[in-house]
């Protein structure tokens, strides 16, 4: 018998088994690893998402009062313009000014007057159509916009929105009043010009003393 044949044919074999153990440790090792990576990779693709989908909404949104803001307005206004008067429809804009709220933040501080502009942030969203627009225009001051509507239709709003407001207990037992300033979006008005009629007429709301719903009748 030849046992070193015997022997060398053993230990190839032995050999062999040893190689393919080893490949299939090193595989099985780096397919663990890119699985990890591939979560990670994962996790990181979901928070990407997440963080774009909030930076997407602190471009357009309020960070107070979770309401549009001044630049997303601006951008719907001027998309629903266009549409507006293709379809000769009405668009009208309010303009509204918290009265005197300087006193309540002076007398109750800030924090009760950032509470009581998320509150009345509230009482207006109850107020529209689902398909008007509501935003903070700065400070305490807010703005509509409502489309396919007519002056008359936007004057009772307001009233609505005043009575709501009259009857609502704010943060610190507060008893609030707004002034109103409306002006109806002529054919071909540029929206600059309708949003300065509508300012006058809240300006002259604040003049006749305040708590008070103004309308800009005068023709761009
Ligand atoms: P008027 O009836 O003439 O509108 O008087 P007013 O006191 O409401 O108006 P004024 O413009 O004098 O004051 C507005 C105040 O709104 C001043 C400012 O401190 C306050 N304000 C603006 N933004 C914020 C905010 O984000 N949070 C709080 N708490 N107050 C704010
Ligand atoms: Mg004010
Ligand atoms: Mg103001």
């Amino acid at each position: 018998t030849n046992y070193w044949l015997i022997y060398q044919v053993i230990a190839g074999t032995l050999l062999v088994i040893f190689l393919l153990a080893t490949r299939t440790y090193f595989i099985s090792r780096y397919n663990r690893r890119l699985t990890d990576k591939n979560t990670q990779l994962e996790a990181l693709r979901r928070q990407l998402e997440q963080t774009n989908t909030e930076l997407e909404f602190l471009s357009t949104h309020d960070p107070l009062t979770k309401l549009y803001n001044r630049h997303y307005f601006n951008r719907q206004f001027v998309h629903e313009h266009r549409s507006e008067t293709a379809s000769e429809s009405s668009i009208c804009l309010v303009m509204l000014d918290i009265d005197f709220f300087k006193e309540i933040n002076d007398t109750l501080g800030h924090a009760v007057g950032d509470n009581i502009l998320m509150e009345l942030s509230t009482v207006l969203q109850h107020c529209v159509r689902e398909s008007d627009v509501v935003a903070r225009w700065g400070g305490e001051e807010f703005v509509i916009l409502c489309h396919q509507t007519s002056i008359t239709l936007v004057n009772s709003l307001c009233q609505r929105i005043a009575a709501a407001i009259k009857d609502y207990r704010f943060s610190g037992d507060v008893r609030l009043t707004c002034s109103f300033g409306i002006a109806k979006l002529a054919s071909n008005e540029p929206m600059q010009s309708c949003f300065e009629r509508a300012d006058k007429a809240l300006y002259q709301a604040k003049a006749l003393g305040r708590n008070q719903i103004c309308i800009d009748e005068s023709n761009a």
